[in-house]
């Protein structure tokens, strides 16, 4: 357990002693009307951009401009590799091997083409598994692909629920589902880490119980890339997808990650969609051969990428890789704690965090839940220049984020929430 103490000199001296301080500048911080910075609660929505992420996306328009096609091949970073050039940041990001990771299209477009290969129901065993909280995304994907295969949804879907007057998952409950159903259940699809709740699955448990009953595994990341260490290759899990604009900076609608395990990366026989991006690079370009299956979760790729949005992405991937997981959740895990222990001592008993206690089954965010409150406390937080999330029909998502978000900022955020508590 880390120890805090009150007091605005406190949150100063932590902010002195921490050695990520100086990220803070290389990002954008939003302003209110008045040039006054905002104190920003929402990088688990949309993350900052980088100050060098221009620098990035002007690289490659001038390359464009001054190489026109040549730039597929020249340049300082070709186009026709570009994604290669994500690979080993992105591995590190996520906890894998560069061959078993890529950057390419969206999300719940990922998490389609993953379940085109890792759903393959028979007329026994098809079911779907997800949390009952899940990402409507998530669960829109589900039930179409159930939907997809001929299958009802509402017989199709098996939820994993919290108990009557409880919100986070356990691990017991699934077991006796797996006990019961599990050999009916095609695939496990869990939110790794809950958009909602924050609680961050035991991932690796996850696996080990669905491949013990036949099933395949596959996690959505969006909320546990660059969040917490996500270690998917020692998790065994058959498929992750992510998406870059949360956690990972690389601004609106950027492109998505994706995991296929190593175990599964010479397998021809696995059934997917394919583009002439998942072709052997060596013959792609001599259109007329036969599919040749790249191995690798390179071999999921369709399309040649948009190259401005990769760009962006390899800005902030860069970041990443200079400051590592390890630091980037060493910070977190204070910053997040210290923001934690400032709402208990508020002593409101209106406010239960509903986020795991424990460090490790959370990243930075904080859900808090006011008790017989509604969305104008939201609204007088970002009138008091907080930027916060508000999910009906009383939950507040917080999260600081280690790399630009400062211990004055959950200091200040917290004073905020208290004169507005007061006054209601
Ligand atoms: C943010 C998020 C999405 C969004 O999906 P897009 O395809 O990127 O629009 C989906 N699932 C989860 C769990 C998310 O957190």
């Amino acid at each position: 357990m880390l120890s805090y103490k009150l007091g605005l000199e406190y949150a100063k001296e932590l902010d002195q002693n921490d050695v990520l301080a100086t990220y803070r500048e290389r990002f954008y911080i939003p302003k209110n009307k008045r040039g006054e910075e905002l104190i920003y609660m929402t990088g688990n929505s949309l993350g900052l951009q980088p100050k060098v992420t221009k620098t990035y996306i002007d690289k490659e328009l001038s390359d464009w401009a001054i190489l026109g096609v040549e730039g597929h091949t020249q340049g300082e970073t070709p186009w026709l590799p570009y994604h290669e050039f994500l690979a080993e940041n992105m591995a590190m990001v996520v906890g894998a091997k560069p061959i078993e990771v890529v950057v390419m299209n969206t999300l719940t477009a990922n998490l389609h083409l993953m379940m085109v290969s890792f759903y393959r129901p028979t007329k026994s065993r098809y079911k779907i598994l997800i949390e009952s909280d899940a990402f409507p995304s998530d669960k829109y994907a589900v039930e179409s692909q159930l939907r997809h295969h001929g299958f009802d949804e509402k017989d199709g879907v098996v939820l994993w629920k919290p108990r009557h007057g409880e919100t986070l998952l356990r691990y017991e409950d699934l077991e006796t589902i797996m006990a019961s159903q599990g050999n009916e259940i095609a695939l496990i699809m869990i939110g790794g880490v809950n958009y909602y709740t924050g609680q961050y699955f035991d991932l690796k448990r996850i696996t080990e119980l669905g491949h013990k009953y036949g099933c395949t595994v596959g996690f959505d990341c969006a909320h546990g890339a660059g969040n917490v260490n996500l270690d998917l290759h020692d998790s065994g899990a058959d498929f992750a997808v992510w998406c870059t604009y949360k956690y990972l900076n690389s601004g609106p609608g950027s492109l998505a990650g994706c995991f296929v395990h190593e175990r599964h990366a010479y397998n021809k026989e696995l059934n997917r969609f394919t583009g002439w991006w998942s072709h052997n690079k060596q013959t792609r370009f001599n259109m007329r051969d036969d599919f040749d299956q790249l191995p690798g979760a390179e071999g999921w790729q369709l399309s040649n990428p948009p190259i401005l949005s990769m760009a962006a992405i390899k800005a902030s991937l860069d970041m990443f890789g200079e400051v590592g997981m390890l630091a980037l959740t060493e910070k977190s895990k204070q910053l997040t704690g210290y923001f934690e222990f400032l709402l208990q001592q508020l002593g409101d008993h209106t406010i239960n965090i509903i986020t795991p206690k424990n460090p490790e089954e959370r990243g930075c965010q904080l859900s808090i839940q006011v008790k017989n409150a509604d969305k104008t406390l939201h609204e007088k937080l970002n009138e008091a220049g907080v930027l916060s999330d508000w999910r009906e029909p009383d939950v507040m998502r917080c999260a600081p984020v280690p790399l630009y978000n400062s211990f004055q900022d959950v200091y200040l955020l917290v004073e905020k929430l208290k004169v507005i508590l007061n006054d209601k």
